[in-house]
């Protein structure tokens, strides 16, 4: 095995737009270079110095001895029968990422990668089955979004920005944030924090935390009503219980009419009866929230199942009764395992 050194200059990707405007600040030059900087980086995808034109020769010169730019490389495109397109992405140390594409009615929406593999052991979750491998930086986070943008052949236009790929977007909580700060920074990629959402197996402190620093959609993969079950399906659920986790969700602080949202993945004779409807819809009573119902993805070896459709709906039907938003998510990219669960850093041909 031959081992890599690391590249020791600062990727400027890596800044958020004040670490910028110190790290150029440092070098003698005006703050405002660093915006302009950060629109080279972000809106024209640019990973060469040459290119930004806006700033001097010499200071370009400068910057490319001092500094680099790097975000992950496309290795391979799927395309499912839906037309959702999965991405594998090489990272600089060799690891692979999944990032997906999933088309909407009248728009796009990506879903980034946090960390390479997860270190939270969900059951039902292929991403667990290898563990962690390492957090992403954030130019390795909001990097899949450019590289997809700049380097995909007829890349569709994207609209939205969901954590809820490969990894626990809050157990890699600074570098998520900073992330988070790029994507919606005018001179980032500038999405409104209202297209961003980050999905957690439920880490508490970090969620309170999350609410107080930063205001973007929030979605609990909350997966069952009762701790036995839940701690059985995520072992998280024995560190931060219901109680303390749904504690958490009633202070983090969603704006205007928005709502949290809850994931609830429906498993064959676990968690889908109309005993479990009900005591969900108890349970939630008092949360500002709606439900997201995802029928379970099977992948290779798979441990369960997913139910009957006539036991989705039924289940669906139970909570809007109970005066739920309740959507169904149709899970798009199963074909390719591109689907909700299934993302592992492997291609499966
Ligand atoms: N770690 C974060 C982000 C990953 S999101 C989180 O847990 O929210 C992955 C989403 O897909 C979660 O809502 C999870 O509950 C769901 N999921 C995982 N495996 C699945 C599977 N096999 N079928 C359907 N949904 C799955």
């Amino acid at each position: 095995m031959i081992s890599r050194p690391e590249n020791p200059l600062p990727n400027l990707l890596n800044f958020t737009l004040e670490e910028m405007q110190d790290f150029i600040s440092s070098l003698g030059k005006e703050k405002f270079r660093a915006p302009q900087i950060m629109k080279w980086l972000y809106q024209s995808g640019s990973v060469f110095f040459e290119d930004m034109t806006t700033i001097s020769r010499d200071f370009r010169t400068k910057l490319s001895k001092i500094a680099r730019i790097s975000r992950p490389q496309i290795i391979k495109i799927q395309e499912s029968k839906d037309s959702t397109k999965k991405a594998l992405l090489r990272l600089e140390d060799g690891l692979f990422i999944e990032s997906v594409l999933i088309p909407g009615k009248n728009n796009w929406t990506i879903c980034l990668s946090t960390q390479a593999g997860c270190a939270m052991d969900c059951k039902f979750c292929l991403t667990a089955r290898n563990g962690l491998k390492r957090n992403l930086s954030p130019a390795e986070i909001v990097g899949q979004l450019i590289t997809l943008k700049n380097e995909m052949p007829r890349c569709p236009d994207i609209k939205n920005i969901v954590m809820m790929g490969m990894g626990e977007p809050l157990a890699n909580y600074d570098n998520v944030v900073k992330a988070i700060k790029n994507l919606t920074n005018v001179f980032g990629m500038g999405f409104s924090s209202r297209k961003v959402t980050v999905s957690t197996c439920g880490l508490a402190p970090q969620i309170i935390r999350l609410g107080k620093e930063i205001c973007i959609n929030l979605s609990i993969s909350l997966n069952a009503h009762d701790n036995k079950t839940r701690s059985m399906l995520m072992p998280i659920n024995k560190k931060y219980p219901l109680e303390v986790l749904l504690d958490a969700c009633k202070q983090y602080p969603m704006p205007g009419r928005r709502l949290l949202t809850f994931e609830y993945v429906l498993i064959e004779g676990i968690n889908s009866s109309m005993h479990d409807a009900k005591k969900l819809a108890e349970l939630l009573k008092g949360q500002r929230c709606k439900l997201n119902l995802i029928a379970f993805n099977e992948y290779p070896g798979s441990p369960f199942q997913a139910p009957p459709q006539k036991t989705v709906e039924a289940f669906q039907k139970t909570l809007i009764d109970s005066h739920y938003t309740t959507i169904c998510r149709a899970s798009k990219g199963s074909d390719i395992l591109a689907a909700c669960g299934q993302l592992s850093g492997i291609f499966v041909n």
